[in-house]
């Protein structure tokens, strides 16, 4: 069975024409999961065919408007669809009080259906789901404010080897990350800048495509997809040039496009 990532948006703290704001779709065996929820995001499920009634959990990697505000929207439609199982979003602390305004701002006693948050919090790589098709760890990135990476592993059908993804936005290179996400499959890591920008992704804590790439090269991964781009640039294709040449297996997850996750050849 395949295991795909489709990308709604890869843009990073400002939309472009093209682009919108960083959310992707990990569907795992008949199971879809959302991967941070910027805004716009049920506009770009509704445009590419996924039902949000499909769509049980969401992971936030951390609270920066880039990452979150789709999700009142989103709640908003699910109540009107009159949604009844819950819905569950995985996110650091701090969440509960967006869900708390949505509930103030509507003035609604209640929802057609419960929102659960699971807080995530913590050291080194540490569970925060299993499901019956995949299992879910998260890892601290470096980024200013509390921000979390995914690693998702695919629960082996019979004697099948499982697939591993791992979504790693915003985030600064640091030492650790290659040795949390050593071997995976696929890996999603943020490319907010290029080379001559370096300066402004330290300033930010983000990473180049080349800083990705090499976290890519020192964990051994299979493929790399680059995202959250900055609006300064008009030609993405500069990104994955600057990554290929650490990493040649490198794409660039852009709106619209669903990534089949091809097994990692190197492990
Ligand atoms: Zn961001
Ligand atoms: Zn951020």
């Amino acid at each position: 069975m395949p295991l795909n990532l489709t990308s709604l948006g890869c843009a990073s703290a400002l939309p472009t024409k093209e682009n919108f704001f960083t959310a992707h779709v990990l569907h795992v065996r008949g199971r879809s999961f959302l991967l941070d929820c910027g805004e716009g995001t049920q506009l770009r499920l509704k445009q590419l065919g996924i039902s949000s009634g499909s769509i049980d959990r969401v992971f936030i990697t951390h609270l920066h408007a880039d990452h979150v505000f789709g999700l009142p929207g989103l709640l908003s439609s699910m109540h009107l669809l009159e949604r009844k199982k819950p819905f569950y979003i995985h996110a650091p602390a701090g969440m509960e009080k967006m869900i708390s305004f949505y509930f103030d701002f509507l003035g609604r006693e209640d929802s057609s259906f419960p929102i659960v948050h699971e807080p995530v919090e913590g050291d080194g790589v540490f569970t925060v789901f299993e499901g019956d098709t995949v299992h879910v760890q998260a890892f601290p990135l470096y980024h200013g404010i509390p921000s979390y990476g995914y690693l998702f592993k695919e629960v082996p059908v019979r004697k099948s080897c499982p697939r591993s993804v791992a979504y790693c936005t915003d985030t600064a290179p640091f030492p650790e990350l290659a040795t949390w996400v050593k071997g995976v499959d696929l890996l999603f890591h943020e490319a907010t800048y290029l080379d001559e920008d370096l300066e402004a992704a330290e300033k930010y804590k983000h990473s180049t495509a080349r800083q990705a790439a090499q976290t890519a090269l020192e964990a051994g991964v299979g493929t790399l997809l680059l995202g959250h781009f900055s609006s300064r640039y008009k030609d993405n294709s500069a990104f994955l040039e600057q990554a290929r040449e650490v990493f040649p297996n490198t794409e660039l997850s852009t709106e619209g496009c669903v990534f089949t996750v091809p097994r990692n050849e190197n492990v």
